[in-house]
Order: C-alpha cells, then structure tokens, then sequence
C-alpha cells in the first residue's frame, strides 16, 4: 500500500497528497463548499465522505465500461488512490437539459430538454472566473493537441451516454456535469471527481434539485439530498 507524504495541493474541495510512489497520489474529500467561483463558501456535512463514495463508484463504472479514469482504490472514508496526473487547463461541460449558465445567458427558462448533447470548453483560471473557450482557443494556446482534444470530447460524450442510463435506471435525470481530463504516461484519461458538486441531478419523479443548487441558491435539505443521490447510486 503506497504511503501517504506531504500535501501537494489544496483545491476548493480537495486535498491531494503525494505518496512514496511517484505515479500515485491520494485525493482527500472535504466538506468545503464553494458557489460563484468562491463567493459564497460554506461547508456541507459529510459531503467529503459522499463525493468519494460517489466518484469511486462512478469512476470505477466508467472504467468498467471503456473510459479510462485516474481512479485506482478506495482507501477510506475520505481518500481516493488516483493515478498522478497532469490536469489538462480545460474544464468540459456536457449539457442534456437547459440550466444554469447557459438558460441565463439565453434567457429562457431551466428544464428545456436540449435535442443533442452540448459540449463546452471553459480555461481553468480561477483569477478570470474560467471563461468559456472553443476549441481553436484550446488548440491555439496550446492547453491540448488535436488528438488530445479528440480524445477528450469522446470520452465525455461516453461518459454522457453511459451516465444518463446508470442515473436514470435509479431514477435521476442528468441534466448538466463538469469533467476534467489529465495526462498520465502519455494518455488522456478522466480525472478529478464526479459528484453533485460538479453536476446537476433532478429527481425523475418529482423533478426535485439533488445537486449543489440546493447550497447555491439556498434552497435547504442539502445533506439529505447528496446522501440520497449516495443510497440510490451506490446502495449505501
Ligand atoms: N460546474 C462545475 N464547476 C465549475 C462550473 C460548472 O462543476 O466551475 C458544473 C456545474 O455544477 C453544472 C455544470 O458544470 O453541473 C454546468 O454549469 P453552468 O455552466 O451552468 O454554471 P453554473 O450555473 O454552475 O455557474
């Protein structure tokens, strides 16, 4: 079992550590919540605990099914063993139902069901609040190769194909999720998480909000909800 050194990094929702194996780091899950890129912060109880128990189990589904990801064990409660990767600077939305950013921008109304999946390319930069990019900018700044940008914009639009069924087979519709993509031995593979903090997850029955909505427009019953999306999706 690889051990666990000295903290590398700390993002907004995770801890990442490196480990005495240099291909290997451990993602620590913490319960930090941020909204409107850190303006509004505050903490979600055991969402560190439910985010690694959603990612772990969804990573490992999308593995088992031809996405490549960084996961590699569950380790605790908190901690994810990951492979060590290189984050590509692109955050890669895929949209289904109309919400947030892009119904704003519009100006029409959340819950339009989009005829065709949408993929949007946002530069990682906190300081300029990430804008939107397409993927000349990518390829023109050099944040991915063609290839790269190919392989990632397949794995996501998989990754949509095989996320819908599995949510709604447990009765959840996927309307909108944010990925990141990493380099590890030359390959592009999925890494970060998957967790209502980083999608939007509507109740298929009553169409209720079950995703990080309920802290960003402080609509209440927030770690029901996470720890709901938990029960259903990895029966715990
Ligand atoms: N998202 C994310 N991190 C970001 C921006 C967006 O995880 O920095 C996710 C968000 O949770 C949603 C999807 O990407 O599931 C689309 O977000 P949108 O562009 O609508 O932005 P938002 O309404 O979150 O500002």
């Amino acid at each position: 079992m690889p051990k666990k050194l000295e903290q590398i990094y700390e993002g907004k929702a995770k801890i990442l550590y490196r480990t005495d194996d240099p291909d290997l780091v451990i993602q620590y899950f913490k319960d930090d919540a941020t909204a409107f890129n850190a303006q509004k912060k505050g903490t979600i109880a055991d969402k560190g605990v439910m985010n690694n128990a959603l990612s772990t189990t969804i990573f490992e589904y999308l593995g088992q099914h031809g996405v490549p990801t960084h996961f590699v064990k569950k380790l605790s409660d908190r901690e994810m063993l990951s492979k060590k990767v290189a984050i590509v600077p692109v955050e890669v939305v895929v949209r289904n139902v109309l919400a947030g950013s892009l119904a704003k921008k519009l100006g029409r109304a959340e819950g339009e069901k989009l005829s065709h999946p949408v993929v949007e390319l946002y530069y990682k930069d906190d300081a300029l609040g990430d804008p939107m990019v397409n993927s000349d900018h990518v390829l023109a700044f050099g944040w991915a190769t063609k290839d790269e940008l190919d392989a990632i914009t397949e794995y996501a639009l998989k990754v949509d194909v095989l996320l819908t069924e599995l949510f709604a087979r447990h009765g959840i519709r996927l309307v909108d999720f944010k990925l990141e993509f990493g380099r590890h031995k030359g390959e592009i593979i999925l890494a970060d998480e998957f967790s209502p903090d980083t999608s939007r997850l509507w109740d298929m029955a009553t169409g209720e909000k079950m995703d990080k909505d309920r802290f960003r427009r402080d609509l209440g019953k927030i770690e029901e909800s996470y720890r709901e999306v938990v029960r259903r999706i990895c029966g715990a």
